[in-house]
């Protein structure tokens, strides 16, 4: 990801503080995992760009690790190690660009579009999918060789609509929540790393003059589409929080937005039902008697690429089609076509001085070769190049969202496509001049703006309940 997306992915040092309880968190432990995190990553400093390089990690006494972060809790504190991974600054426009990539290489791409049904030939060969656009309220039919069911934690709830015996059968969820915080706990230099006292690692992450915090791990027993995050969710992250990190006052007031998600648990399903690659996670339905169907369930966000090109092995293997090698390792992401990061920062900033450095610096970073497009709108339009984030976002990125990616509503484009909602809620003026401009863009009259801006106040509200 750091080579093929380098403007949204990023080394960064993590400091994971040691202490003498829980044993999983003991110096010598922690130690031994992250030699062997030097070993297997061995590659980590072959990377296309210099600035990407990923360094060993070291280890700390505390004294030292309290310099860095003197937040960190005291007692019991023995030490640190400081490793490196990477972030991602934006994870939704990075997945986006995987999507604009699939669509510079010929796919067809739609969204809002949700599958109903599947079409089958008999009973057994799975030929399509009927989906309902639902924006319009029409269907349409999806007609391919193979279907490939990528539905995440939905994923049995689609199978279950191909209504065979002996599939669909129920995947355990669990919920995972981030909470970000009014004022930063820890500072921009590092993210911090620390264990509850049942042994689950959570970080704290320098984000945006902010901090966020996550993330959990819980059993969620009840249907995806009714999933949200809830007061007590956050609660019990705030108390696990207090109890390994800073002198315990975080309290819910101190929260400025929360999110979550679910995960399907693939792991606890058996073995043998799998054919997989790594980890059970591709599935082959003909052994259910569901020919051309494939379900792809778990992996990482970090190991979706390499998952993809396994699942179209699978597909070749099925088809005998000739694919050739997969290029998708070695080839830029739509729009990050760029050698050296962090000068192409530095030339959009000198050449288009008509902007603030800041503006420059987010739209060359979460645009990358792209972000002429957003210039070029601002200066035909002088309204648009109003700043309406602390990071210097502006307006024209909304009829940007609108115009070239696909963005129908208000959530998508303040969540997805710029990062105006995704701090929480950017207050009632800046949300209203962004459904003002996205209902110009997108013919909406008044009641429909103020629907878009209900639903997304809902979203960024944090739960009270
Ligand atoms: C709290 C949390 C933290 C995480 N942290 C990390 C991390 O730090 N690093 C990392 O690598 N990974 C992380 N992950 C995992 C990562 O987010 C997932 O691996 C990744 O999102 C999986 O992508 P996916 O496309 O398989 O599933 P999803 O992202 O869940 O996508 C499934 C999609 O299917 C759609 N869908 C559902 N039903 C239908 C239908 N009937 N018709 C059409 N579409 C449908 C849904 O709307 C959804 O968009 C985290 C996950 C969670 C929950």
């Amino acid at each position: 990801m750091e080579n093929i997306a380098p403007n949204f992915v990023y080394p960064f040092p993590m400091l994971m503080a040691h202490s003498a309880s829980p044993l999983k968190n003991n110096k010598w432990v922690v130690k031994s995992g992250m030699i062997t995190y030097d070993l297997l990553a061995f590659d980590k400093a072959r990377t296309w760009d210099a600035s990407k390089k990923i360094p060993n990690h070291r280890t700390l006494s505390a004294r030292e690790a309290l310099s860095l972060q003197p937040n960190l809790k005291r007692e019991d504190l023995t030490g640190a190690s400081v490793f490196y991974d990477c972030v991602s600054i934006f994870p939704e426009r990075l997945t986006l660009a995987f999507v604009k990539s699939a669509l510079a290489w010929g796919a067809r791409v739609s969204n809002y579009a949700r599958v109903e049904e599947f079409l089958l030939s008999g009973r057994h060969r799975v030929t399509g999918v009927k989906v309902k656009d639902l924006l319009s309220g029409k269907d349409h039919e999806v007609h391919g060789s193979i279907v490939i069911n990528c539905g995440g934690p939905w994923a049995d709830l689609i199978l279950g609509l191909a209504r065979q015996e002996g599939i669909g059968e129920k995947l355990v969820r669990s919920e995972g929540i981030h909470i970000i915080t009014k004022k930063e706990l820890i500072r921009d230099s590092h993210v911090v790393g620390s264990m509850t006292a049942k042994g689950r690692h959570f970080f704290l992450i320098p984000w945006r003059g902010h901090t966020l915090i996550g993330t959990t791990d819980k059993k969620y027993t009840g249907n995806p589409d009714d999933y949200r995050v809830t007061k007590a969710s956050i609660l019990e992250l705030i108390d696990e929080v207090n109890a390994s990190f800073g002198d315990g006052s975080l309290c819910y007031e101190d929260v400025q937005y929360a999110y979550g998600g679910l995960r399907p648990l693939v792991e606890e399903q058996t073995a043998e039902t799998y054919t997989s690659s790594r980890r059970y996670e591709i599935y082959d339905n003909a052994t259910d008697g569901l020919d051309g169907l494939i379900t792809v369930e778990g992996g990482k966000y970090t190991t979706s690429r390499n998952l993809a090109e396994n699942t179209l092995n699978l597909v070749r293997e099925k088809t005998g089609w000739a694919m050739g090698q997969s290029v998708s390792g070695r080839r830029y992401l739509q729009g990050s076509r760029i050698r050296d990061v962090e000068a192409f920062v530095t030339q959009a900033k000198r050449d288009h001085p008509d902007f603030a450095p800041d503006t420059m610096e987010y739209l060359a970073r979460n645009y990358g070769t792209e972000y002429g497009k957003i210039v070029s709108l601002a200066r035909q339009d002088r309204d648009l190049s109003e700043v309406v984030t602390h990071d210097g976002e502006i307006l024209a990125e909304v009829v940007h969202a609108v115009r070239d990616e696909m963005a129908l509503t208000l959530p998508d484009i303040v969540l997805r496509r710029t990062g105006i909602g995704t701090l929480g809620n950017p207050g009632g003026e800046v949300l209203e001049k962004v459904a003002h401009q996205a209902g110009h863009e997108l013919g909406w009259n008044q009641d429909r703006v103020a629907r878009e801006l209900a639903d997304t106040l809902s979203i960024l509200r944090v739960p009270t309940d």
